[in-house]
């Protein structure tokens, strides 16, 4: 796999309390000393935990990173918060176009390609989501399916700044279902989204994209996902919430 980063990352979606989220980043540490891991370790609190969040991870190895974004710098725009703002509170990461904000608030390939422009202006390392609904993968649409997202959220990246994107792999079908896509069928839909990048940005710059995995990752299936040669690391939702259970997966994740 080159020199892809590996990435462990923990989506807590809408959970946690702010000093919930202190407690369980003061447990992951704690599990995690003395475990040697190349993997970077990050977790997606809810905005309004993400200073706690910061502060409790500092000297841990730890890294903290939010849920959304939008793409404007300032203005009326009610209930948003910008890149800039992000970054100041040392954040480092930032999910776009998970499945949830597709499903539930109207994301769009065209305002996931919006939110990644803003992001790439500035200094945070986007996780671009992408995946496929079961009727999509039962119709045998799943190829195409996965082009058109990473297609349209790519389109206005410019060449030099695709090194500095991280894509998600997850199934709609596997999110929060238990149901996790076996090693075999998440290698194929990682090869399709590498061809998709490579057909935009050259096969160089598509093998240096680090493509997580995410759809029910649990301690139990870390290591056998994270073992094809296309998977660089795990997005993980339910399994994240527990510092126990995450920190197996680092483990298990080598
Ligand atoms: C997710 O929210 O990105 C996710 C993969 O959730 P879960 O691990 O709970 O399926």
């Amino acid at each position: 796999m080159g020199n892809r980063t590996t990435i462990i990352a923990g989506n807590w979606k809408l959970n946690k309390t702010a000093s919930e989220t202190r407690s369980t980043i003061l447990a992951l540490r704690n599990r995690l000393v003395g475990l040697s891991t190349r993997a970077e370790v990050v977790v997606f609190p809810p905005f309004v935990s993400l200073e706690t969040a910061i502060d409790a991870a500092r000297g841990t190895g730890v890294k903290v990173g939010a849920q959304n974004v939008f793409w404007e710098q300032s203005g009326a725009y009610t209930g948003e918060v910008s890149t800039a703002m992000l970054e100041a509170l040392g954040l480092n990461f930032v999910l776009l176009g998970h499945s949830e904000r597709r499903a539930h608030f109207g994301e769009t390939d065209a305002t996931v390609a919006r939110r990644l422009e803003a992001v790439l202006h500035g200094t945070l390392t986007p996780i671009v989501c992408v995946g496929e609904v079961l009727e999509e993968r039962e119709s045998g649409t799943t190829g195409e399916v996965l082009a058109r997202q990473v297609e349209g959220a790519l389109r206005d990246v410019a060449p030099d700044h695709i090194g500095r994107v991280v894509m998600a792999y997850e199934p709609v079908w596997a999110i929060g279902t238990g149901k996790t896509a076996s090693p075999l069928i998440a290698n194929d839909a990682h090869t399709l989204i590498r061809s998709s990048i490579a057909a935009m940005f050259g096969r160089s710059a598509a093998d240096e994209t680090a493509i997580l995995y995410g759809g029910s990752v649990k301690p139990e299936n870390t290591a056998t996902l994270m073992s094809e040669s296309e998977v660089d690391g795990v997005l993980v939702g339910g399994a994240s919430l527990d510092a126990g259970s995450f920190a197996e997966i680092v483990r298990a994740a080598g």
